[in-house]
């Protein structure tokens, strides 16, 4: 699929989601590509990570809707199941609460009878609300298929229709509550804004349609785990005489007079290229990557004053069981409200938590070696290091007091006694081996100052020919946004 401009060198520093969707597009469309990655494995903060035959996805663990990642395929002339099986996760998660249960499903027979033994109060308001944030999520669709790095870009037509549906004055969870008068169905709804990195009581209304994305489109999990998938993405980088280099960690761009002219490495060896995207986390690529004389707009006390989402505590054991567990749990905190307090305005571990579980093995027998065994990946949100915890010493207890909440709440009373292999990981592990700033896992914040053109833009300003991808780009963190803006940045350089 040789397109355009012939023998354009392009550097990629990173492959994890955006760098390799970049690289899979631009080497299938004829740029010579060479993707530099510091890591020993491809995927980033979404790789797969092997314990003794036990298989994880080590952060993400689905993707919501599948057309954005089919769009990245297409965009490389490729289709994306000659190379991955997705999965449909459905039911979509079970949510265990003090007093009962839900499990949503995108089936709306089978979701209406669902509502109607959990929550029969809201069986009309709950379709209403899906049809509502339909149209609305297709009227505001243009934003995230639109670059901003000029304010110019929000006079375009497509951008100026949105406005009217852009409302931001009262927050998620408010606006949902008034919908949904019961407060546990109200938080099921709206706890998705964690992943932009707020907290329902602080996004703007404007993201009430998140829950609809997943609760409609459906969640999906890639068989065998996301590792598959960039595995898949390399193939292809490859077949088009692209590189990828493991163990070769980016130490600075070479600059000059404001325009980019390549990279250096860490043994000082430098590589020229005419372009050079960078995906790993903005933070670091500022602080680390572009020398202080050459930074402009974003300077370091800028990166230091930027908003950043949660981290993670994250478990991942290997069993020697497997457990009739939907392959999405969630045991909801008793107090929602107590705990986004906690969490998000005191920046400490809530003593009554939420836990998410994640049980791919319930309908992937692929991710073990031996027959019955299991991987189980446990998470709960803490706050990022910008809020110090000593995690060396918490860390025993926190594990205890998450056995203990999924002893109460399901039936996986003798989990502990079928681990065979065990790993955490705790905000330190984020910063220091995924080079994520603060170990915010879902990186930049969607905050009002942090969207669109407030976003560090796909075509960087401050240096010439260095574009951005990924998580702290535009339009946003998750790996469907991430694969969106290789679209976008991918667009804007092939344009040129
Ligand atoms: C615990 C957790 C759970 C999550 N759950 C979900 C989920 O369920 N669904 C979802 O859609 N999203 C989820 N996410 C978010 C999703 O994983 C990210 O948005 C996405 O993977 C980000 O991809 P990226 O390419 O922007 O960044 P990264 O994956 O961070 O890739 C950047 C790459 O750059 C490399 N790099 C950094 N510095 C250098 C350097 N100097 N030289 C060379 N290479 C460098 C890094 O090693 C890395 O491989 C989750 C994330 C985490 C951590």
């Amino acid at each position: 699929m040789k397109v355009c401009d012939p023998m354009k060198k392009i550097i990629v520093i990173g492959a994890g989601a955006g760098g390799l969707a970049a690289a899979m597009i631009l080497s299938a469309r004829g740029y010579e590509v060479e993707v530099f990655e510091r890591d020993g494995h491809i995927g980033g903060r979404a790789r797969t990570l092997d314990l003794d035959g036990h298989r994880f996805d080590v952060g993400a663990t689905f993707l919501t809707g599948d057309a954005p990642i089919k769009a990245v395929f297409a965009a490389a002339g490729e289709v994306l199941e000659n190379h991955v099986t997705l999965q449909p996760i459905d039911p979509l998660y079970e949510f265990i609460f003090k007093d009962g249960n839900l499990k949503p499903t995108t089936d709306q027979t089978l979701m209406r009878k669902e509502l109607e033994r959990a929550f029969p109060r809201h069986v009309v308001d709950y379709f209403d609300f899906i049809d509502r944030q339909k149209a609305k999520f297709q009227a505001l669709a243009p934003l995230s298929r639109t670059t901003f790095h000029t304010p110019l870009n929000y006079l375009r037509l497509s951008v100026l229709k949105t406005w009217w549906h852009k409302d931001s004055r009262q927050s998620v969870f408010k606006r949902l509550n008034r919908m949904f008068a019961d407060e546990t169905f109200a938080h099921i709804m709206s706890f998705q804004t964690k992943y932009l990195g707020m907290s329902p009581h602080e996004a703007p209304a404007y993201y009430t349609f998140l829950s609809y994305l997943e609760f409609a489109n459906g969640l999906y999990r890639v068989k065998g785990g996301l590792g598959n998938l960039f595995e898949a993405m390399r193939k292809v980088i490859e077949i088009y005489g692209g590189k990828v280099h493991l163990k070769t960690p980016v130490k600075r761009l070479l600059i000059h007079d404001r325009h980019v002219h390549g990279i250096v490495l860490e043994d000082d060896s430098y590589r020229s290229a005419d372009i050079v995207i960078n995906s790993a986390d903005f933070g670091h690529f500022i602080k680390q990557l572009v020398p202080p004389k050459h930074q402009r707009k974003y300077k370091t006390k800028i990166i230091d004053a930027q908003d950043r989402s949660l981290s993670a505590f994250v478990m991942y054991l290997g069993l020697d069981k497997t457990y009739n567990l939907e392959p999405h749990t969630l045991i909801l905190a008793d107090n929602m409200d107590e705990y986004y307090r906690v969490l998000m305005k005191e920046h400490q571990i809530p003593d009554h938590f939420t836990v998410y579980i994640h049980n791919p093995s319930a309908i992937d027998s692929s991710l073990t070696d031996e027959p019955n065994h299991s991987s189980l990946y446990i998470l709960l949100s803490v706050p990022n290091t910008t809020h110090p915890i000593d995690w060396e010493k918490a860390t025993p207890a926190l594990r205890e007091a998450v056995f203990k909440r999924i002893k109460e709440r399901t039936h996986l009373h003798d989990l502990q006694k079928h681990i065979v292999v065990e790993k955490t990981l705790t905000p330190i592990d984020w910063e220091r081996d995924f080079a994520l700033e603060k170990g915010a896992v879902f990186g930049l914040s969607h905050t009002r100052n942090q969207t669109l053109y407030r976003r560090p833009h796909n075509r960087f300003n401050d240096i010439k020919n260095v574009y951005l991808v990924g998580s702290d780009t535009h339009p946003g963190s998750s790996i469907m946004q991430v694969f969106q803006s290789a679209l976008l940045t991918t667009r804007l350089i092939t344009k040129n």
